[in-house]
């Protein structure tokens, strides 16, 4: 690398995804200016602070803490030095209207309990589960997400004709937990992580089962301060590494000429210049909304056809009291869970039984509420804004929250109108007009088969030089740990190319 200017990176968008490009490539050398037009960085991964409640708006689970501890080891640093981990065990519970549940533990005695009471005899499926789940994981981690491959063949060429048969990825995720499960409580639980990734469980391959296996063995965490303790830790971390953030600086366009990126174009009308600019504004949103090039930019009509995962409505109540009955995870599935995923992926609206998810963060950090007060968050699935055209969301948000509160009392857990002490709700208009998520969809591009590893929006394009992607919407995925590996993967991208 030569001049200044050929050093400079310009990251559009301050998510977790930002930070960590902007770390890994500060780490490498370059001068990073990350550009986030919100009041903060954190991205879905945010904060609102309302009477003394701390919520966070999206990420609430936070798995695999060793993606994280990596990033800060890659800096020489330690995490436990930024923010403190506290672990939330037995994690997470399922609840059906018929009064089942079942909870998940990182304790397997726990875990073959929970089996053995919904699926009595199951103590050898669990193991072989968990074995088989395990070396998925493992050939996930060490062989396909962890690099920047853009040929499937060369891929999948990375792994042994054993490893290949193992991923299931020729299978379904209902299909692989099948093979193990007789009970469909269990299956049900277990599968319903399709929901996030967005597909059911009857379609996406069975790869899919390195989510719960995942988090049993690597337990779920709460940040101290919540998920964006973790997200001020990280930010820390990329300004002591010389990384320049600036907030309240939203770029309306970044400028491509003659094939090759130029700069950004700042709402204010000022022009920042760089050869290499890295979005992290979600990548079909970048295509379709930021770019600016004198040539055709044929990126644009395909990701007009991105298949995204479901949007979602967010409630934050800040509520007077204990809430007697929830555990700090509960998630509630409906008694008809296929026509739950076919409502949402298939007939557009929002599902007539309704799946939605529960947390009391306050329940493991005291610090979130005010004393002897809860902060609770609730997260219904919708289909994206453009499954619903016309849709009146806060109406749509009303009936969800009606139904989200008559079910909890099903359940035994009143949570009273007049405990409610402060409320705010996102819909999927919120989460695209705060976030610039595209469609309004939560997580992002979803994750069917051809939209993972070489199939899914490479982290470079291929039309213009200069220019490189971030984030959920790129490889290797959705969630905290997979854009804070992209973040890596990118910067190895550009440092290859630059160099
Ligand atoms: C409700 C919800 C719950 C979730 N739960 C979990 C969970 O429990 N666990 C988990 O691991 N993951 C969860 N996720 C997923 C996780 O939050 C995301 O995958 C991850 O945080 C996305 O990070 P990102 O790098 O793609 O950036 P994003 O979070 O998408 O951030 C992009 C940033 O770009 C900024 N931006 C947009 N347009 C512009 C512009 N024009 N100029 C400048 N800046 C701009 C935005 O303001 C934003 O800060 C959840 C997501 C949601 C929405």
């Amino acid at each position: 690398m030569k001049s200044t200017e050929e050093k400079r990176v310009l990251v559009v968008g301050g998510g977790l995804g930002a930070l960590s490009a902007a770390v890994h490539l500060r780490l490498k050398g370059f001068d990073v200016t990350l550009l986030e037009a919100g009041e903060r960085v954190g991205g879905r991964a945010n904060l609102i602070e309302r009477d003394g409640f701390r919520f966070d708006t999206g990420p609430s689970l936070l798995n695999y803490p060793w993606v994280f501890e990596e990033l800060f080891a890659a800096a020489g640093k330690r995490l436990e030095d930024y923010v403190r981990l506290l672990p939330v065990e037995p994690s997470l519970t399922f609840r059906w209207a018929d009064g089942t549940r079942f909870t998940l533990s990182s304790d397997l005695q726990n875990f073959l309990g929970e089996c053995e009471r919904l699926e009595p005899g199951s103590a050898p499926s669990v193991f072989a589960f968990m074995r088989d789940a395990g070396e998925k994981y493992r050939v996930a981690f060490d062989k396909l997400v962890g690099r920047n491959v853009d040929n499937p063949a060369k891929w999948l060429g990375a792994l042994t004709p054993r490893e290949l048969l193992g991923t299931g990825l020729w299978r379904s995720f209902d299909g692989e937990l099948r093979r193990h499960f007789k009970s469909r409580h269990v299956r049900e639980a277990l599968g319903s992580y399709a929901m996030y990734l967005g597909g059911s469980p009857f379609q996406l391959p069975g790869m899919f089962t390195i989510l719960p296996y995942g988090e049993m063995a690597y337990g779920l965490w709460l940040p101290e301060g919540g998920v964006y303790g973790l997200v001020e830790g990280v930010e820390r971390l990329a300004r002591e590494a010389g990384v320049e953030v600036r907030t309240r600086c939203r770029v309306s366009k970044i400028i491509a000429r003659g094939g090759s990126v130029y700069g950004v174009q700042l709402a204010d009308g000022t022009v920042e210049r760089a050869h290499l600019v890295v979005s992290n504004v979600d990548a079909p949103t970048t295509d379709t909304e930021l770019v600016e090039s004198d040539r055709p930019f044929a990126a644009r009509p395909r990701a007009a056809k991105t298949k995204m995962t479901p949007g979602v409505v967010t409630f934050y109540w800040g509520v007077a009291g204990e809430v007697e009955g929830l555990g700090h995870h509960s998630i509630f599935l409906p008694e008809d869970y296929r026509g739950a995923f076919d409502d949402l992926l298939e007939r557009g609206r929002v599902p007539r039984a309704l799946p939605f998810y529960v947390a009391v963060p306050s329940a493991t950090d005291p610090n979130l509420a005010p004393r002897g007060c809860s902060a609770v968050f609730v997260l219904a699935p919708t289909p994206t804004l453009s499954r619903m055209p016309g849709a009146d969301w806060s109406e749509e948000a009303r009936k969800i929250k009606e139904r989200v509160l008559e079910t909890l009392k099903l359940h035994g857990v009143s949570i009273e109108p007049w405990r409610v002490m402060c409320e705010e709700v996102y819909t999927p208009l919120d989460w695209r007009r705060r976030f610039g998520l595209y469609d309004g969809s939560a997580f992002g591009a979803a994750h069917t088969l051809f939209q993972v590893g070489p199939f899914r929006r490479k982290n470079f394009s291929e039309e213009l030089e200069g220019l490189y992607y971030v984030g959920a919407s790129t490889t290797p995925g959705t969630g905290m740990p997979m854009v804070v590996l992209s973040g890596r993967l990118v910067a190895e991208r550009i440092t290859e190319r630059v160099r």
